[in-house]
């Protein structure tokens, strides 16, 4: 590819474009990264890992209540000190930073530090953050620019904050209104309530969670209100006041709920902000997105985009493995490896609630709608652990079965560690397990992971 000053210009240093200009680096391709903020993107510095960190946080309350049973004594009630809690967050993430940085040098990869955007199909313009203003043309372009937290136009919608803003908020809130009902707010209504906060979730619909199993949604939603998050659904929220340091939230219903804090969690849209898609000729999808085929391609020659901005499936692992996939296409496959592609079906998923949800494959009803007859397998019991803790929480594990083929085709769990134990069965359910496979399978006793080898049909159609 003579001719230009770089093989493959990747937008973006998040997860997919990181892992797309470490892969192509690696094959030899010349390769340049630019990146506006901080090094790895959401994941690293505003989303899983800092949130995976605040859940561990809220983690310590519920155990420092359950060792009670266990004998321990703890004299005073432990306390949070959300600074030492932020400092040490933002220590471990510059630490991430750092290392993501370094896979860059290792790779060959020639990192800028400024926002870029699209002159025309080959060239990039980078305004570095030392106000320098660089061109660069390349032979393919990688469109990796993520995506943002997205809030309806309401009135008090400058006084909200979003996931961006709330692990570093300068004050821990006494009270929280989180708004939404997906992952981002479940997560935090759940981490922050376990911190210490009184928290109140709205949601506009009838069940939070939309698109999971609907038996997980109802589960997970009671044991959230029993440890204490008030969940209140079909709560529209009209505006939100500023009043003195605190924030009113009114509702549709005329009620309000007074906060410290309103943390808005209503979606996310692609990040596309100044990069010069329609000087490229790139289209967008009705929802903002960057469309692409199954290559990645986007409507212009020679660029791609991959990731939460082309909106197909936003978790890391998935924009890892598409970056993956592209790096194949574009370059061939590594010596002696079979050419990767992407498979969309089957991608396991764990909301980091309290208690958290593991997921792989479909729900009752998606099943139902592809394959007619299903078989549900079905248990919910007090796991060991709260036999002493004296805690009311309770597991539920479910398998969805394909009649016809007796292959396992959805397998969820509601309960400590929900996402480490789905991992291990999102092989099985990759693999075409058979549930009279899972029957086969000895468990590990006692554990929560040993009843999905276990299960008895509660339910067949
Ligand atoms: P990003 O990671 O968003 O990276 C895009 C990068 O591009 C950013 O660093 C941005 O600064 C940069 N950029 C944008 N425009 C430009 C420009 N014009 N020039 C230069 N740079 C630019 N997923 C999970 O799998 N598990 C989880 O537990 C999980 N938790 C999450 C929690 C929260 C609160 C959030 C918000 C998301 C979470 N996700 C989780 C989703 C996950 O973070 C994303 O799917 C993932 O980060 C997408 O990677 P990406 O490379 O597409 O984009
Ligand atoms: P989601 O799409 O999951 O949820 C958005 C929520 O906001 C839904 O409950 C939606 O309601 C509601 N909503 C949308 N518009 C409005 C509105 N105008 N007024 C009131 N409520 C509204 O988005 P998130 O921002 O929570 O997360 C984005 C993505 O990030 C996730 O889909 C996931 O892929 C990823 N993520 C993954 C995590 C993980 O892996 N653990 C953690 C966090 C994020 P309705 O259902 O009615 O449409």
């Amino acid at each position: 590819m003579a001719g230009f000053d770089f093989d493959l210009f990747v937008i973006g240093g998040g997860s997919g474009g990181v892992r797309a200009a470490r892969f192509a680096g690696q094959r030899g391709a010349r390769v340049a990264l630019a990146e506006s903020a901080r090094m790895g993107g959401t994941c690293v510095n505003v989303g899983c890992i800092p949130k995976k960190l605040y859940s561990y946080a809220a983690e310590y309350a519920e155990g420092f209540v359950d060792a009670k049973g266990y004998g321990w004594r703890l004299d005073a009630p432990p306390t949070l000190d959300w600074e030492a809690l932020k400092a040490n967050r933002a220590k471990a993430i510059t630490h991430l930073n750092g290392i993501y940085e370094k896979l860059m040098v290792g790779a060959q990869v020639r990192r800028m530090q400024g926002h870029a955007r699209l002159l025309d199909g080959h060239t990039v313009e980078v305004r570095h953050d030392d106000g320098q203003i660089t061109r660069h043309s390349a032979a393919t372009i990688l469109l990796a620019t993520g995506g943002e937290p997205w809030v309806p136009e309401l009135p008090g919608r400058e006084c909200v904050v979003t996931s961006n803003d709330i692990f570093d908020l300068p004050r821990f809130p006494r009270r929280l209104v989180v708004v939404g009902g997906g992952y981002i707010a479940c997560e935090f209504a759940s981490i922050f309530h376990g911190m210490g906060s009184e928290v109140t979730l709205l949601y506009r619909g009838t069940q939070i969670l939309r698109g999971f199993d609907n038996e997980v949604r109802d589960f997970a939603a009671e044991e959230m209100r029993k440890a204490g998050v008030d969940i209140r659904v079909q709560a529209d929220v009209t505006r939100v006041e500023a009043v003195g340091d605190g924030r009113r939230v009114h509702l549709k219903d005329g009620s309000v709920v007074e906060a410290d804090v309103v943390l808005y969690a209503t979606g996310r849209r692609a990040n596309v902000r100044g990069l010069g898609l329609e000087a490229a000729g790139v289209r967008q999808t009705e929802h903002g997105a960057i469309a692409v085929d199954e290559h990645y391609a986007t409507s212009a020659p020679g660029i791609y985009a991959l990731g939460d901005v082309v909106g197909r499936l936003e978790l890391t692992p998935v924009a890892l493995a598409e970056a993956m996939a592209l790096v194949d296409h574009l370059f061939g496959p590594a010596p002696g490896k079979p050419k990767r592609t992407m498979d969309y079906e089957n991608v396991p998923t764990a909301v980091f609630t309290h208690p958290p949800i593991g997921t792989v494959g479909l729900s009752e009803q998606a099943a139902r709608e592809r394959y007619g007859a299903v078989r549900i397998y079905r248990s919910d019991f007090r796991p060991l652990q709260h036999s002493l803790s004296g805690r009311s929480e309770r597991t539920m594990v479910k398998l969805v079965v394909d009649d016809a083929s007796d292959r396992v085709v959805g397998a969820h769990i509601v309960g400590a560690d929900a996402g480490e134990i789905i991992q291990g069965f999102a092989v099985a359910l990759k693999c075409g397990a058979t549930k009279a496979q899972f029957d086969a399978t000895i468990g590990i006793h006692p554990t929560s992971a040993e009843e999905f080898v276990t299960l008895r049909e509660v339910s067949r159609t």
